[in-house]
């Protein structure tokens, strides 16, 4: 159930709601969207004309089940990393190593991806890794590493956290938490990101139904936390030439249903490095608000994923690709947006 109050409600009556919702023991929450400052998204049904509360605006007494990730609860959010906004109609790119290596190539890497047009460092020090043989990142040493990058760029960082007893320690260096692909409905760990007081960006299981991934979304905006980045990463499919396949039919339809931001993970969803330009473009051209791509100042001897992983020359390419993407179809898609700025070269 969704309850919009009246813009100038007191919290009284908020809170007269709240209380009904606990007495019947659902899970309430409050955010605000375009047109009030208090809405309630109760996980069930609470009867308001036994209440005395005169400021409602609206209320939405069926609803989709993820109810605070969708667009009846609000339109579009605009999520901050740092100082970056994400989903306000400018588009961002995330770039970085797969994983953090160490801290001279990280930094000449975020350097050179600044340079190409990225604002915000990705990187991985701890990493889901299928073999267990193969390197699982630096751990805290990476975490050092990636702050020593956003001192040395000014870029805020994102980086994967895999388990809920790890989460504080991520959110003390982090200015994003990651939620890998393997972790998507690993529902402690949502939680608890929830309550990190840090924005997230939560990759699509590659098994899961979009209606999945919005529910995972879900658990992060349950436990109190507004500021949710969606990443379509690619799902499992039946064709060994690819790693994954980017599901860009996900892009506009997640933007259909839910007001969240959605990026897109042209490297994931490839698997290979010749594609990753034209699948980023494609990613734009499906309504991505931004992109997180593999980059390294020497992609070939990346430790890990590197058949991939991209120079920033080619980042560069896609920088500028992006933009022009972008400003050609926002006319067509939101022409009430202010217009793209495409920097001449
Ligand atoms: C990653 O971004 O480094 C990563 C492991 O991605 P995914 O969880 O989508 O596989
Ligand atoms: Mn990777």
């Amino acid at each position: 159930m969704i309850i919009e109050m009246q813009m100038n409600a007191p919290e009284t009556t908020t809170a007269a709601i709240l209380r009904a919702a606990s007495a019947r023991k659902l899970t309430a929450n409050v955010m605000r969207n375009e047109r009030a400052a208090q809405v309630i998204g109760i996980g069930g049904s609470i009867q308001l004309d036994q209440l005395d509360v005169p400021w409602i605006a609206r209320v939405e007494a069926v609803h989709k089940p993820f109810m605070l990730a969708s667009r009846e609860l609000r339109e579009a959010s605009t999520v901050m990393v740092g100082d970056v906004p994400v989903g306000n109609g400018q588009p961002v790119i995330m770039a970085g190593p797969c994983v953090v290596e160490d801290r001279e190539s990280l930094i000449a890497g975020a350097r050179a991806a600044q340079r190409a047009g990225a604002t915000i460092q990705r990187g991985g020090a701890f990493k889901p890794r299928t073999s267990p043989y193969s390197f699982q990142g630096l751990g805290e040493e990476g975490l050092r590493h990636l702050a020593a990058a956003r001192d040395a760029t000014g870029m805020p960082v994102v980086t994967e956290v895999m388990e809920p007893e790890q989460v504080e320690l991520v959110a003390g260096y982090a200015d994003m938490l990651q939620i890998g692909s393997r972790n998507m409905a690993n529902f402690p760990l949502l939680k608890r990101v929830g309550k990190s007081g840090k924005p997230v960006l939560l990759k699509r299981g590659f098994a899961a139904t979009i209606e999945e991934f919005l529910m995972s979304a879900e658990y992060i905006l349950a436990h109190g936390n507004p500021s949710v980045v969606l990443c379509e990463r690619g799902i499992r499919g039946f064709d060994s030439m690819f790693r994954f396949n980017l599901d860009l039919n996900a892009v506009p339809g997640l933007k259909e249903v839910s007001h969240l931001p959605v990026i897109v993970d042209p490297s994931h969803g490839t698997g290979v490095r010749s594609l990753v330009p034209r699948m980023a473009m494609a990613g734009m051209a499906a309504g991505a608000d931004g992109l997180i791509i593999e980059v390294h100042p020497n992609p070939e001897s990346a430790m890990c994923d590197a058949s991939q992983t991209i120079t920033p020359d080619t980042l560069a390419d896609i920088h500028r690709g992006m933009m022009a993407v972008h400003a050609a179809l926002q006319p067509i898609f939101a022409p009430d947006l202010a217009p793209v700025m495409v920097a001449a070269d």
